[in-house]
């Protein structure tokens, strides 16, 4: 079958490209202080530009009036470089859904995603921004636009928060589709694979979740880290203490399948993936997610929705289906929704919680699997 069916080589080890310049983002609070105290200049004014930078998501230095105009540019010029420039936002969903596109310093393209869910019965507003942790992807799912374009490099910790930063300051706006609101949620399911950036990916987990100066003091369980299934990271993510919510890739329950739509698969496989995921729930109490696109007679069908049954009903797992999202040159589509129905009443049946994910973007390439950076 055409070119998507011919495998790319898993890619685990990013190409060293230029790295970014140290932002303020990149460091922890004694880091900043020492940055500052470098320049000539007492450390109090680490913690002002942390409280505009994460406090009230002020990236531009221009911004930050309450420093003294000299210390500003000083501090401007080594500590808040320009990471990501706008090249362009496209909005749908009457503006509550919106695709950017970044430019990194060395040109390397990124996106972003930014999705405002209204109040409903029993829940509040949800502001989430899906994020890129990577520039490309190494991981060669072959229905991924991303993983199909290759690796180009990691991203840093400061290029991973500043889409955070970017993202919160849109959603306090008025630009997302009506009053101001407040970024809550943060999932790691654009561009690239996390636990493939770990250290970086980490360090930027903690940006997230510590309190102003030191961070956004988002919610650890409202922040999304979803991987492939690389068994020795999610173990070491596990002992980080960060109890983050993690989601698994899956896509089918059997391995022979799994090999040829996640390749990560052949190296460790559905059993040691589910094992590590387990021992992850297992600290943090809490479920995982298993992610799962719903591909037209690939995985689609009833018996595999039984053996994932069979394989999650023991477990604190939660599946999410996704239906197919098209990428470009791939022939697979989503599964009809009759056959979506049954897959659902199947894992139902083994008493797995399921829900069906609402595919916001496919109108502006936003959707999972369709963020490919294309100017
Ligand atoms: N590399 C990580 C983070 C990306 S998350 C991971 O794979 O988990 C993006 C999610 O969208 C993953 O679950 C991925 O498998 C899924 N996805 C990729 N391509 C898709 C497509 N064409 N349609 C629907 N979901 C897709």
């Amino acid at each position: 079958m055409g070119s998507v069916m011919t495998s790319l080589p898993l890619v685990f080890d990013a190409p060293r490209r230029g790295r970014p310049p140290t932002h303020l983002a990149d460091l922890d609070a004694d880091g900043r202080r020492s940055a500052v105290t470098d320049l000539g200049l007492p450390a109090f004014r680490a913690d002002q530009l942390a409280r505009q930078y994460f406090g009230r998501f002020v990236g531009d230095p221009a911004a930050m009036t309450d420093l003294p105009a000299a210390a500003r540019e000083q501090l401007a010029g080594a500590l808040l470089p320009p990471l990501l420039t706008e090249v362009r936002s496209v909005a749908t969903d009457e503006g509550t859904t919106r695709k950017t596109l970044w430019r990194l310093h060395d040109g390397a393209l990124v996106e972003s995603v930014l999705m405002r869910y209204p109040a409903r019965a029993g829940s509040k507003e949800r502001i989430t921004v899906c994020i890129s942790s990577q520039a490309g992807c190494g991981m060669a799912c072959p229905f991924c636009a991303t993983g199909q374009g290759g690796l180009t490099r990691n991203l840093s910790t400061a290029e991973i928060v500043d889409q955070v930063r970017a993202a919160a300051q849109v959603a306090a706006s008025a630009e997302l589709g009506g009053a101001p609101g407040r970024l809550s949620n943060v999932v790691f399911m654009g561009m690239g694979e996390p636990l493939a950036n770990y250290g970086r990916v980490v360090a930027a987990l903690r940006r997230l979740v510590d309190p102003a100066p030191n961070g956004f003091g988002l919610s650890r369980r409202s922040i999304t880290v979803s991987t492939v299934g690389l068994v020795p990271a999610i173990g070491r993510l596990a002992d980080e203490n960060l109890d983050v919510t993690l989601a698994v890739s899956l896509h089918a329950p059997d391995d022979e399948l799994r090999d040829t739509l996640v390749p990560v698969n052949t190296r460790w496989k559905v059993a040691e993936v589910l094992e590590a995921a387990d021992a992850y729930a297992a600290r943090t109490g809490r479920r995982y997610s298993i992610e799962y696109a719903m591909i037209r007679g690939v995985n689609d069908h009833p018996w595999r929705a039984d053996l994932l049954g069979d394989l999650l009903a023991p477990r604190l797992a939660h599946v999410n289906l996704i239906p197919l999202n098209p990428t470009p040159g791939s022939p697979w589509d989503a599964s009809p929704k009759a056959v979506e129905r049954e897959f659902v009443r199947r894992l139902e049946a083994h008493d797995v919680p399921v829900t069906v994910r609402d595919t916001r973007g496919r109108e502006i390439d936003g959707a999972c699997g369709q963020l490919a950076a294309t100017p």
